[in-house]
């Protein structure tokens, strides 16, 4: 009978202290899945150390590994996409699998995650079940997926990265023409049969996460803009409750007028130019937000650029960068 041929997508950046310790562990998981045919896909995304060098000489050791190389650091998202247009690029491919490549996506997931793909089911995500001890992210992560799931009716709550995707789920995605990807909302969004399994995320061995508070506050923003226009209708509904309170305000100060008894109202002169400019500011602001997606996916510029010389693939890839 003819293998069913699985890609695996590992995007890297600045990994070269652990990457060769892991891929080990990885492919010594594999040996254990022989019974399928597996492709694993490195997508180094603009690495400043030896990353991509170290995968690259590992790739002449193993059959199964190679490299796609990123011109410079896109970003995960970019990444990932560039993984996923690869793997569905070879027609024998039949399911992909997205993994971290520093252990804390265990490896030790996968025959688990098969086994519901052959279960038919087309999208396999693997959840965490404990996360760090940080309070203070926990509770900046937990505000944004309740905030998500208010606005975009999708819960992501304690979801990773870490997916099987069918083919046929992996090549809608790469077809949506959307140039902000928040990939964990828009799988959720496609609605294709799924399961789950829940994962302790084990603690980083090399290097450290390359999160900065600012990048995770900038994704949290792109995510619910690119998922919800909720933000621009509340303040419409703002806006509208503010004309009420003025046009009440104003009916009191015109009373007051006209009867003889005004009063100078310095103060609330000065709180309502403030509250009012306060929130034209943040109306404006918010409009921005979507103006500049707007801008983005109007260029329409391309989400990488794959350096094919430093690449290591099997097969000849496109002649033109994607
Ligand atoms: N990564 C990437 N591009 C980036 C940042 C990260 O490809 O710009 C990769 C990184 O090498 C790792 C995965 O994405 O394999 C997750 O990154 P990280 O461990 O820093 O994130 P965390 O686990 O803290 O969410
Ligand atoms: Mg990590």
């Amino acid at each position: 009978m003819l293998q069913k041929s699985i890609t695996l997508v590992i995007p890297t950046f600045n990994e070269a202290q652990g990457i060769a310790h892991h891929l080990g562990i990885v492919l010594q998981q594999l040996d254990a899945l022989a019974n399928y045919r597996w492709r694993v896909l490195l997508v180094d995304d603009g690495s400043q150390d030896h990353t991509a060098e170290t995968i690259s000489a590992l790739c002449a050791q193993h059959d199964s590994l190679e490299l796609l190389c990123l011109t410079r650091n896109f970003g995960k998202e970019a990444a990932l996409l560039a993984g996923l247009q690869e793997a569905v690029r070879l027609p024998d491919c039949n399911a992909v699998i997205l993994m971290d490549s520093d252990l804390q996506h265990p490896p030790q997931l996968l025959p688990q995650m098969l086994a519901l793909w052959e279960a038919q089911v087309e999208v396999v995500e693997a959840y965490k079940q404990h996360r760090g001890n940080n309070t203070l992210s926990n509770l900046f992560a937990n505000s944004f997926y309740a905030l998500f799931y208010y606005l975009s009716r999708i819960d992501l709550k304690n979801h990773s990265d870490f997916k099987l995707l069918d083919r046929k789920v992996a090549e809608a995605y790469v077809a949506m023409p959307e140039r902000a990807r928040f990939f964990r909302g828009l799988i959720g969004w496609m609605g294709f049969s799924s399961a789950q399994i829940p994962f302790a995320v084990p603690p980083r061995q090399y290097g450290q996460s390359s999160w900065s508070v600012w990048q995770l506050a900038k994704l949290s923003i792109n995510a619910i803009t690119s998922f919800s226009t909720a933000p621009l209708h509340i303040m419409t509904v703002l806006g509208v409750a503010f004309i009420g309170l003025s046009s009440l305000i104003g009916g009191i100060a015109l009373y007051d007028k006209f009867t003889g008894t005004a009063v100078s109202g310095f103060t609330t002169v000065i709180l309502l130019l403030l509250l009012i400019g306060g929130f034209l500011m943040l109306g404006l602001g918010m409009l921005g937000l979507y103006v500049a997606h707007i801008y983005h996916e109007v260029k329409h510029r391309p989400h990488y650029f794959t350096d094919f010389r430093r690449s290591k693939l099997k097969s000849q890839p496109p002649p033109l960068p994607h």
